[in-house]
């Protein structure tokens, strides 16, 4: 069984909800995405493991050499909006323009079509079809945004939590990995979660979907491995949200590339889906 293993490719400022928007001062801030980044490769390299990265635009502008490492590493490039913006808060002509403008930004150093996207905060559910027309207008084959779960920051509780065609689509969704549990969607797939549980718990919990025939899909930030960075003014819920366990991270990741097999989103994509045919799995336990 093939698990999917997938990197937001993104810098920490980035994905704090108190910095994100203030895109004007980000210059003024440490980047650590390179540094961070290059950490996480090299475990990759050990392993062997190739991965899907999924690229905000504004990285791939900043650091071209970093992506083309990444695609020299074997690894699959995806987008991942371009100012790491909720797809929630924008309006189709803005979503639009992100995915292009992002689109453009990993091109220009790739040279090839990403086939895959990823909404920043999770950002997108089924109620939003207009996402899912522009990504196939633009080519995409799968989009991986659906977290069955809720939080303080995001989550699509009633989505599917196996991969499945969008309706109306040629997409394939890919959720991020839950286990469900007396009736609760428990998130497995990474960030906080993974960080957080033991990893005995994370183990049990991808055998039981590979018991059922599903991949994992889970996933990591580069800023999660990267214990040198603090920055003071962060909320109370952000040091929980973005700094609890990252002690624990780099020896989590090795486990998991130890006791399962993982590869890039792309090696899950499914041949010959026409509009009409069938959803491929929407069984829910
Ligand atoms: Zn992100």
């Amino acid at each position: 069984m093939i698990n999917a293993f997938t990197v937001d490719l993104e810098d920490w400022f980035q994905g704090l909800t108190s910095t994100n928007t203030l895109v004007d001062k980000w210059p003024s801030l440490e980047s650590r995405v390179v540094l961070a980044t290059k950490a996480l490769l090299d475990i990759l390299r050990s392993f062997e493991v190739q991965v899907t990265f999924f690229v905000l635009g504004y990285v791939a502008d900043q650091y071209p050499a970093l992506v083309e490492q990444i695609k020299a590493d074997g690894h699959e490039i995806g987008v991942h909006g371009y100012y790491h913006r909720f797809v929630s808060r924008l309006t189709p002509d803005e979503f639009a323009q992100e995915l292009e403008r992002s689109i453009k930004a990993v091109e220009r150093i790739t040279g090839e079509m990403p086939l895959g996207h990823r909404a920043p905060y999770f950002s997108i559910n089924a109620g939003m079809p207009w996402v899912f027309d522009l990504l196939q207008a633009n080519g995409f084959r799968y989009d991986s945004s659906f977290f069955p779960t809720r939080n303080m920051l995001y989550g699509f509780p009633d989505a599917p939590r196996f991969p499945h065609w969008l309706n109306g689509h040629s997409l394939m969704e890919f959720p991020l990995s839950t286990l469900r549990l007396g009736g609760i969607n428990l998130p497995i797939a990474g960030g906080f979660y993974l960080r957080t549980f033991p990893y005995a718990f994370i183990r049990w919990g991808i055998s039981q979907l590979n018991r059922r025939g599903q991949p994992a899909i889970m996933y990591v930030h580069p800023w999660e491995l990267d214990l040198g960075q603090r920055y003071k003014r962060v909320t109370f819920r952000e040091r929980i949200t973005h700094y609890h366990g990252r002690q624990r991270m780099q020896h989590k990741l090795h486990c998991l590339f130890t006791d399962f097999h993982f590869g890039p989103l792309r090696s899950l994509l499914k041949p010959g889906h026409s509009q009409d045919s069938p959803p491929v799995s929407r069984t829910e336990s």
